[in-house]
């Protein structure tokens, strides 16, 4: 049913970058000899979903939405990917997203521009773009997607369903093609949030294969989805979080979602966190630093493109070629600022301060946690903007993130659940809560969801 409705509606929805129906179907089989020969499978074997083309595959191209990247099949499954098949979950396919995983609308593809199903003229937010379409249209149940400044949430506000950003080092990179490695978060897309719990849970946990992985158990994730509460608990609204630069229909929805937090319980209190406010200037001196160290190993030698390479020409040529060709301009544009920031002479003044803001940022989080159980705030300052309109506008591209960087220069967990329409378009709550705190935000969130 699933491949029948992404041949009906994909040519307009674009969320897919590679669908192979019957090497789906044959997935799909090899999961029910499994449950006949007798495996105890978990909850979602034989469940389909879309897979981010950031994530390697063996059986699939994986481009991470890039030219350099054009046709490049990974000789080994990222973590997630070897846990999604394990759980007996059925990969439909590879989603579209921003080039790198660098942008808030898809646009940043080299492939195209995927559309919000709830109207296709704008976009389904980035990076997990696809993704985020995807299940919003009805093509996949459940979906994969990174989030390294807010590609899950971002996407999941935009588009009226639920993204998770797990706790950093919560859910494995390894097989995740790099773009900021002490930022970047794979997580779950669903249309509710037990679904996402559900997901969180199959390819979570710790990974040897990945530095930076956690050793501390899975927080109890689809417990607190099923109590689904807020009782007792203590929530913060983010005072920062508001005023200029909010929808008016966004800053309605997201009061509308604490007054439903009071009626259900919760006690409110507005907390100040007055460091969130360089969050977004401080990510975009870490992000491209990160970027422009990781994206080295496009090199045109060992994956993918390589331009001019006839024989008459030097490795630096062949090399200086093929990344003009095979990069597109927004991760020119991280890589230029990230090798400037990073360059002697500026470090201090650029990357050492950025790192000294992370530093706030923490503690900021630390001093709210005393005080509250979770923080809430709108997921993104606006609904789902026109495809185009922020195109050629990196600055008003980037406040897209404004809210939910902060929780990744701290490796928080935070969530987005849908809260309503504003102006016929979904707005998203965001709740925050502590490292390893994940089963937090699955309780609050199921409790609010709309
Ligand atoms: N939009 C942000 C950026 O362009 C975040 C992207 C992400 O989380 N991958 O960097």
């Amino acid at each position: 049913a699933h491949l029948d409705r992404i041949a009906a509606v994909d040519g307009k929805v674009k969320a897919f970058l590679h669908v192979d129906r019957e090497a789906t179907l044959a997935q799909a089989r090899r999961v029910d000899e499994r449950r006949a020969a007798g495996e105890e499978l978990g909850p979602l074997a034989g469940v389909p979903i879309a897979h981010k083309d950031v994530f390697t595959t063996t059986d699939m191209p994986t481009t991470a939405g890039s030219k350099i990247l054009e046709g490049w099949r990974p000789p080994y499954d990222a973590t997630i990917t070897a846990r999604l098949r394990q759980a007996g979950l059925v990969i439909l396919g590879k989603t579209n997203m921003d080039e790198f995983a660098m942008g808030s609308s898809t646009e940043n593809s080299a492939y195209g521009t995927s559309r919000n199903p709830w109207d296709l003229d704008r976009i389904p937010g980035g990076s997990s773009g696809g993704s985020s379409a995807a299940v919003a249209a009805f093509e996949a149940p459940l979906s994969t997607g990174t989030d390294t400044g807010g590609s899950i949430r971002q996407p999941a506000a935009v588009t009226g369903i639920v993204g998770m950003k797990p706790t950093y080092g919560g859910s494995s990179r390894y097989g995740v093609i790099a773009f900021a490695s002490s930022l970047d978060t794979p997580g779950p897309f669903a249309r509710n949030v037990l679904d996402a719990a559900l997901l969180h849970e199959a390819f979570s946990g710790h990974d040897p294969m990945d530095a930076t992985s956690v050793p501390e158990p899975v927080p109890p994730v689809v417990e607190a989805a099923r109590r689904a509460d807020v009782d007792g608990l203590r929530v913060g609204v983010v005072k920062e979080f508001a005023g200029e630069g909010y929808e008016p229909g966004v800053s309605a929805r997201f009061n509308e979602a604490v007054e439903l937090l009071e009626s259900l319980g919760a006690k409110v209190v507005e907390v100040s966190c007055p460091n969130f406010t360089y969050a977004l200037p401080a990510y975009y001196l870490i992000a491209p630093s990160e970027c422009s160290s990781n994206l080295a190993r496009f090199d045109a030698m060992r994956y993918g493109l390589r331009v001019g390479d006839d024989g008459t020409r030097s490795a630096e040529e062949v090399m200086a070629l093929t990344r003009a060709e095979g990069f597109g301009p927004e991760v020119k544009r991280r890589i230029m600022l990230g090798t400037y920031a990073l360059s002697s002479g500026y470090y201090d003044a650029y990357y050492g301060k950025a790192q000294q803001v992370r530093t706030l940022i923490k503690r900021d989080f630390e001093a709210a946690f005393e005080q509250v159980d979770v923080l809430v705030s709108p997921t993104t300052p606006t609904t789902a903007f026109p495809i185009g309109e922020r195109a050629d506008d990196p600055i008003a591209m980037y406040l897209a993130d404004l809210c939910t960087i902060p929780a990744n220069l701290t490796g928080n967990a935070a969530i987005s659940v849908p809260c309503g329409l504003a102006d016929g378009l979904p707005a998203g709550l965001q709740i925050m809560a502590p490292v390893l705190g994940d089963d937090r935000v699955y309780r609050v969130g199921a409790a609010v969801e709309r």
